[in-house]
């Protein structure tokens, strides 16, 4: 196993002064220390952070020995970079709290310089061949700078809070540094498939970096983004919520509480769990109901955290005025609807009131996972707790069967909550079990083996940038080829591969050089040519009406064999509704992007913004792309972005469809040449037989097996081979 190299904001330790200058060390708890535990002691790895304290002499001989290894950080510039910029410009505006982030150019310039001092820490200790596993929103830009530094490393990202929407991430001022920052990474792992899909529409929106199938292009290098939630230590919470200590703390809260039911609300004073709102639904239910207000009783623990922070304060000013508000309101003697804590508690006493709680009220704003969800769950094998989760929750994917909640919505809330109340044992196991199994078999081990496991995996093939080759190089190999080959048969792109483009996509018409190739490329015998285009039968029909070749219409739609006069549709015919949506939108963008231009295909629609302002056509496109998107998932419609074009397509007509077709009707074929320029070219190159040959103009990623650098470059190719075709068979110059 090859060393593995933690690093998180904070050492899994805290270093406590004890008499004087004394110091003591404590493991912390939590799940994410006791899943990263067991690897950091296998792999005989470091973890690398920062240690809260001034390591005293005999405390740093200690981390030393734990293989713990401080990185030094000035006071001033920590508070800059932690209470500043990582919690008050990224934590509230990756939890979608737009207006309270503020982005404090000074602040920023602490995170990047913090990240620089952990780079070089890592740096100073990582060999060739470690895996580097760095986490969460305060290390952002750590994994670019130690790609610089450790070129050769391979560097996992996890990001344990929500990436928000590409909308939402776009105001801050740092967007494309922190976007660069992850690309560092091999692997960039978020806790749900919508946090994936945020970054990945923040990356072609903001850098114009498209991923396929989870994975780009970086570099040289692939960068995949995945979704692995994180799980807890079920081990560690069960044996903590069933120790003698909980049964006692159990057995005196039943006593104490008698037989009110119990709504348990365990949350981190933070304003992104949502306490006043959850206070309020609270208060809605027992304005309602005398019922509840004798029948039952919200335990809510407060967890207090970052009190340094003004909006922190402001808020447990808020969650106990409101608390106050509704025992004033509610309480009788000895009776209080509301029994609030300020405080940490032991996981013992903690697992006494998983076990307690009749119904676990989780509301968070949001949330990138929520972790007391999982553990009450965990506790609860009895079956008989109701667990109510707000949508805003990341736990909520995998725990489906939770009462869903929106905590915005008061009265929405408060009914899900007296619906808990009301739910009978045979409901409240239905819905328990199934999420108790899932819980325990995706602990925190397996999370740590599944990212592990993806971010040691080997790249991903189809990303591959293929060879750029000068074109006498190419022909001379597939010259003699072609040559020699019995039946042979080239598939040629027109617009960017054939032919340059031009200003207006209408003036590309076929150059006397190009016919004159095609006219010697239909003299050869047993050579069969197509032309493969997007563009639409009319004009390709127009265009080559004199010249002896077969042609492809609108990406593999329809066909017409050379000599023919007709097209034959490829394929069922369409269902084309999508178009009436799609064409009112393409009409906006046009408006608004002078110089774009729509083509209406048969079974295709086309924003063309070759002519637009490269910049503004750009930005366009990607916003353009990212409305589609959202419009049209699960239409029967694919959308492509090519050379300066977007295509919206019916599904399932592609070129490589109609290679295949060819291939079926006429092959085998002893020789095949295939070329293309664009993403819709990728289709054919991607379904090739083994031996066949496929030329990419331009650069990029590309499963073609080679590229060049122009369309000259293919006319140069193609006379050459038809040269070689002819000597062979005495009709040669
Ligand atoms: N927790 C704790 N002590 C307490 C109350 C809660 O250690 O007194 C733990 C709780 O068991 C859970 C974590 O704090 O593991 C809270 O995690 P969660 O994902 O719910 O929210 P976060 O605080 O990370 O936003």
């Amino acid at each position: 196993m090859s060393r593995v190299i933690l690093v998180s904001n904070r050492l899994p330790v805290t270093i406590r002064r004890s008499r004087g200058s004394e110091q003591t060390l404590d493991m912390s708890a939590g799940g994410l220390v006791t899943g990263l535990a067991p690897l950091h002691a296998k792999s005989n790895g470091v973890w690398i952070g920062h240690p809260g304290e001034n390591p005293n002499a005999k405390t740093l001989e200690e981390l030393e020995k734990r293989r713990l290894v401080p990185v030094d950080v000035p006071t001033r510039e920590y508070r800059s970079y932690y209470e500043g910029y990582s919690n008050t410009a990224l934590w509230p505006l990756f939890h979608y709290f737009v207006e309270r982030g503020e982005f404090d150019p000074a602040q920023f310039e602490a995170y990047r310089s913090v990240n620089e001092r952990f780079a070089d820490k890592v740096a100073s200790i990582a060999e060739p061949d470690d895996l580097i596993w760095v986490h969460d929103y305060q290390l952002m830009l750590l994994p670019e700078m130690l790609r610089q530094r450790v070129p050769s490393a391979r560097i996992g990202f996890f990001l344990h809070i929500p990436f928000p929407s590409s909308e939402t991430f776009r105001v801050l001022p740092q967007r494309t540094q922190i976007l660069r920052g992850l690309l560092g990474a091999d692997l960039i792992g978020v806790h749900t498939y919508e946090y994936a899909e945020n970054l990945q529409r923040s990356f072609r929106r903001l850098l114009g970096i498209e991923t396929v199938r989870g994975a780009l292009r970086y570099s040289g290098r692939s960068v995949r983004i995945q979704s692995h939630p994180i799980g807890i230590d079920t081990d560690e919470m069960r044996a903590a919520a069933f120790s003698k200590k909980a049964d006692h703390e159990l057995v005196e809260l039943k006593r104490r509480i008698g037989d009110r039911q119990v709504v348990l609300g365990i949350d981190r004073l933070d304003y992104t769990k949502g306490l006043p709102l959850k206070l309020m639904a609270w208060r809605r239910l027992l304005s309602g109901s005398q019922r509840w207000r004798r029948g039952a009783m919200l335990i809510q623990l407060a967890v207090p955290s970052r009190e340094n922070i003004d909006s922190y304060s402001q808020q447990k000013d808020e969650v106990e005025r409101l608390v106050g508000e509704i025992n004033g309101l509610y309480g009788s003697p000895g009776r209080v609807p509301i029994h609030y804590m300020y405080q940490t508690v032991s996981r013992e006493e903690l697992g006494a009131l998983y076990r307690l709680a009749d119904v676990a009220f989780v509301s968070p704003l949001r949330d990138g996972l929520n972790l007391v969800a999982k553990e009450y769950v965990a506790c609860r094998d009895d079956g008989g707790g109701v667990l109510a989760l707000s949508e805003f929750a990341g736990a909520v994917s995998e725990l489906g069967e939770s009462l869903r909640l929106n905590p915005w919505d008061i009265e929405g809330t408060a009914a899900q909550i007296e619906r808990a109340l009301e739910m009978d044992f045979g409901e409240r196991q239905e819905r328990m079990r199934p999420m108790y199994h899932r819980v325990v078999q995706n602990d925190v081990h397996r999370w740590v083996e599944r990212f592990m496991s993806a971010l040691t995996e080997a790249e991903v093939e189809e990303l591959q940038v293929p060879p750029q080759l000068q074109s006498q190089v190419l022909a001379g190999t597939l010259g003699p080829q072609l040559a020699t080959a019995g039946k042979a048969l080239l598939m040629l792109d027109y617009d960017g591969s054939l032919r340059e483009f031009t200003e207006r996509y209408e003036d590309a018409e076929p150059t006397p050089e190009i016919l004159e190739i095609l006219t010697s490329l239909g003299e050869l015998d047993g050579v069969r040519t197509y032309i493969n285009s997007g563009r639409d039968r009319n004009t390709l029909g127009e265009w080559f009406s004199g010249a002896p070749v077969s042609l492809i219409a609108e990406h593999g739609s329809w066909i017409r064999e050379a000599g023919d006069a007709k097209w034959t549709r490829m394929g069922p015919p369409p269902d084309l509704r999508w178009k009436e949506s799609v064409r009112p939108v393409l009409t906006e963008y046009s408006e608004r992007t002078p110089g774009a231009r729509i083509e209406e295909k048969s079974s295709a629609l086309v924003w063309h913004y070759r002519e637009a302002d490269d910049a503004l056509g750009e930005w366009q496109a990607l916003e353009l792309m990212s409305v589609l998107e959202d419009m049209l998932s699960g239409s029967p419609v694919e959308i492509l972005s090519g050379a300066r074009i977007i295509e919206i397509r019916q599904q399932g007509v592609d070129k490589g469809r109609a290679f295949e077709h060819v291939n079926e009707l006429l092959g085998p074929f002893d020789f095949i040449l295939v070329t293309g320029d664009d993403r819709t070219d990728e289709d054919i190159f991607a379904r090739l037989p083994d031996d066949a040959y496929s030329v990419k103009v331009g650069g990029g990623q590309s499963s073609a097996r080679a590229a060049v650098g122009s369309p000259g470059s293919i006319r140069r190719l193609l006379r050459a081979m038809i040269g070689a075709r002819r000597d062979r068979t005495g009709t040669g110059v």
